[in-house]
């Protein structure tokens, strides 16, 4: 692993004892799997192997992806996919529901216009995003669960699920670990696995730590790359896992005339979105929930984003607003530790 990344990982991740862990490019991000007891190639290469596959299934640069054929046969024909892809569709479409569109995994069209952090990055004309808004509409994705088929009605709609896929994954990850821990004949000095699953920031961690101290995970400045605003405390049983999943306006963007455009849109507008919101923290059990969350909630903004958090159960959430004022929703120890920020009481 570079020495940055390390470094990196370390800084959000307050652990000072020798671990194991490896690091590979998958789903657009760098990914890393630390391991305190199983720390065995075969176990990381499952993991691994299975990120890709998830990778290989729902990637919209990857042209045999499930989700590539969809987008292909989008206004043709409907598309028969393997029931996981099925299944993760409909569930980003729940957090389209819960969201009132905001969540929409239709903004492909919207995404590939404006390429954030790709080749072909640009600002858009007017007319090409009016063009594009008509191609958003969930109504128009059609799930025959019978057949396990996926059909957008109308040529040029995209699916776009990089807003869930890597909390999918992160999900998927803990279970590959819980159930190889399972089948160790001779389980070590405690009953549950220890790990942290790092998906380009989409942090899981699992069990209880090492030193039975409570887990510490850094939330990055959205401003500033190099620094954190503070961390959250995780302080969980060994048979428990915590995640925490960021969206902001930090990770894929470009600026162009001075003025930033990141990679969550609008799909009222077709612009990056523009509220007061550097970014949004959801902690919960559930990787896919909150990955799914945090996008939603960011889009929403936060007097309706915060109107979720406290319909649901189990979930908190940091906003990080651009005067750096920090709001907690729900159960979160959160610890300032960034003197250009402040906690809102
Ligand atoms: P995240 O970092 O989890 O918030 O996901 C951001 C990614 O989700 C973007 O790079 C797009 O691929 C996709 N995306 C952008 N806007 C939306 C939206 N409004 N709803 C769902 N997915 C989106
Ligand atoms: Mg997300």
């Amino acid at each position: 692993m570079p020495i940055k990344l390390l470094c990196i990982l370390t800084s959000l991740i307050g652990c000072s004892e020798p671990i194991t862990s490896k690091t590979e490019l998958g789903l657009g991000t760098v990914c890393t799997i630390t391991l305190y007891e199983q720390g065995k190639p075969q176990i990381y290469d499952k993991i691994f192997n299975r990120i890709f596959e998830i990778e290989a299934l729902m990637s919209v640069h990857i042209t045999e992806s499930e989700l590539h054929r969809i987008n292909e046969a989008a206004g043709f024909t409907p598309v028969k996919v393997r029931d996981e892809v099925f299944n993760i569709i409909e569930r980003a479409l729940v957090y389209t529901e819960l969201s009132d569109s905001a969540f929409n995994p239709a903004i492909g069209p919207i995404v590939s216009l404006w390429d954030i952090g790709g080749e072909a990055q640009r600002v858009p004309s007017r007319d090409e995003i009016e063009a594009a808004l008509g191609l958003l509409y969930v109504r128009d994705i059609e799930l025959d669960r019978d057949n396990s088929t996926v059909f957008l009605k109308k040529h040029g709609m995209a699916l776009d699920l990089g807003a869930i896929a890597k909390g999918f994954a992160a999900d998927e990850a803990a279970r590959i670990i819980r159930e190889a821990w399972d089948l160790l004949p001779q389980r070590q000095q405690q009953d549950y696995p220890r790990a942290i699953i790092d998906l380009g920031g989409n942090i899981l961690v699992l069990g209880e730590k090492p030193d039975s101290s409570a887990w510490s995970i850094g939330i990055q400045d959205p401003l500033d790359s190099r620094e954190i605003i503070g961390y959250v405390s995780i302080d969980q049983n060994k048979n428990e896992q915590k995640t925490i999943v960021t969206s902001g306006i930090y990770q894929r963007y470009f600026i162009e005339d001075g003025i930033l455009y990141h990679h969550i849109f609008s799909s009222l507008d077709g612009y990056p979105v523009n509220n007061n919101l550097l970014s949004v923290t959801i902690i919960s059990e559930s990787s896919i929930d909150a990955d799914a969350l945090s996008t939603a909630v960011f889009v929403l903004g936060y007097e309706k984003g915060k109107a979720i958090m406290q319909s649901l159960d189990g979930v908190s959430c940091i906003f990080v607003f651009d005067d750096q004022l920090i709001r907690i929703e729900g159960d979160v120890d959160f610890v300032l530790t960034n003197s250009d920020y402040n906690l809102a009481l």
